[in-house]
């Protein structure tokens, strides 16, 4: 096939670890027989340096004409100042915006081979493999908000419309049907009205997935559950702050940020693909991050945009692999251990496909 891929490689370890991403690509397309075409851009402060604009036109034209986005990481100290007009992660949320991506799909999985990094007991990690299905454009995050002109009270609104819990609904139940075909959503609706609503549209929603098992669970219980028994969750929708909330808790069983990919979709196949991780400041140009993050984010673009799922498994198969056989990166190593550049990791991970 041939698939046009727009790669935004952005600052810090971005461009490191998307230098890798690339190679990654190439190295798959030759395996399988496919051309992948990718146009990179900028995003984010590199793009501010250079157009004043952290999502410039020039950006979104390349991403409008590409079957899907890969991105790396924005940000860094030059581009901190929280008063500053532009700041580099605007560009990420005029992207989202733009390309109205309100499912965000966060997979999590616990490896054998880093479970002295997790501080939870072994046992407990033993067939952690979760997905997260985030709703990204509504709720908490993008309903009303207000601070008062006295500066002494403020206040935020959580809404949500039925189609709107409708359509990440499905791209959650879609989702259980690939896997073990279990679904946790997660409200607070004892509570809250849209969180009401929220439960009786999924359950609605069910009607159509008889072959996916759904189970409520609310989201503060789902935090204690989540320690408890985290081999139990298949894939778990969640509400805009809840699930960022509890996707940062579960990156814990990873092992590291470094490992966490993410995908952003909307209707349709097209999507935005990057790790879970920042633009790591304190590690850049060193060669010490971890392509892992950026190399899973590559197997989802392939599955969800593309859908080649044989090469988005082989890809995930040579990860496992080369973590089981003890390649580390610093961040996923233990005292003593021989720590690989990102290159050499990548390398790795390439040479077992
Ligand atoms: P971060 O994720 O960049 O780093 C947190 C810690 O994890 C650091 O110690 C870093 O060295 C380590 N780390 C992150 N990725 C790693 C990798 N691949 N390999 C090895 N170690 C890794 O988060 P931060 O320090 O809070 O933020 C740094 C900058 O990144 C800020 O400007 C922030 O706004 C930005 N940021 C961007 C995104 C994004 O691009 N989506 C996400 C989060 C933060």
């Amino acid at each position: 096939m041939k698939a046009t891929i727009a790669t935004l490689a952005g600052d810090g370890i971005g461009p490191e670890v998307m230098a890798e991403a690339l190679a990654l690509l190439s190295a798959m397309g030759s395996k399988y027989g496919h051309e992948f075409v990718t146009n990179e851009a900028l995003i984010g402060g590199i793009a501010i340096d250079e157009t004043g604009d952290a999502f410039p036109a020039e950006t979104q034209r390349i991403c409008e004409q590409s079957d899907a986005i890969l991105l790396a990481a924005v940000g860094g100290y030059k581009w901190s100042d929280p008063s500053a007009k532009v700041r580099p992660e605007q560009g990420l949320l005029k992207m989202r915006k733009h390309f109205n991506l309100f499912a965000n799909l966060r997979p999590v999985k616990a490896y054998p081979a880093l479970s002295q990094n997790v501080p939870l007991r072994p046992d407990l990690l033993e067939n952690v493999d979760m997905l997260f299905v985030r709703e990204l454009t509504g709720g908490l995050y993008f309903g009303e908000r207000k601070e008062m002109g006295d500066g002494d009270d403020a206040y935020d609104t959580m809404y949500y419309s039925r189609p709107e819990v409708e359509r990440v609904a499905h791209v959650a139940f879609r989702a259980a049907q690939g896997r073990r075909k279990k679904l946790t959503s997660v409200d607070k609706a004892n509570v809250l009205a849209s969180m009401r609503l929220w439960r009786k549209t999924v359950t609605q929603v069910h009607e159509d997935y008889g072959d996916v098992e759904l189970e409520h669970v609310l989201v503060d219980a789902c935090t204690m559950h989540m320690l408890m028994r985290p081999a139990s969750f298949d894939v778990i929708l969640a509400e805009n702050m809840f699930g960022d909330i509890l996707s940062d808790e579960a990156s814990v069983f990873a092992g590291s940020l470094g490992m966490l990919p993410s995908a952003s979709l909307g209707e349709g196949r097209f999507g935005l693909y990057e790790p879970v991780h920042g633009s790591a400041p304190d590690i850049a140009g060193q060669g010490k991050a971890n392509p892992v993050g950026m190399f899973l984010s590559v197997a989802m673009l392939l599955r969800y945009s593309l859908a080649l799922e044989e090469e988005a498994l082989a890809i995930e198969r040579a990860v496992d692999a080369v973590l089981a056989d003890g390649a580390r990166t610093g961040d996923i190593a233990r005292k003593g251990e021989p720590i690989l550049s990102t290159k050499e990791f990548a390398q790795a991970v390439i040479a077992k496909l």
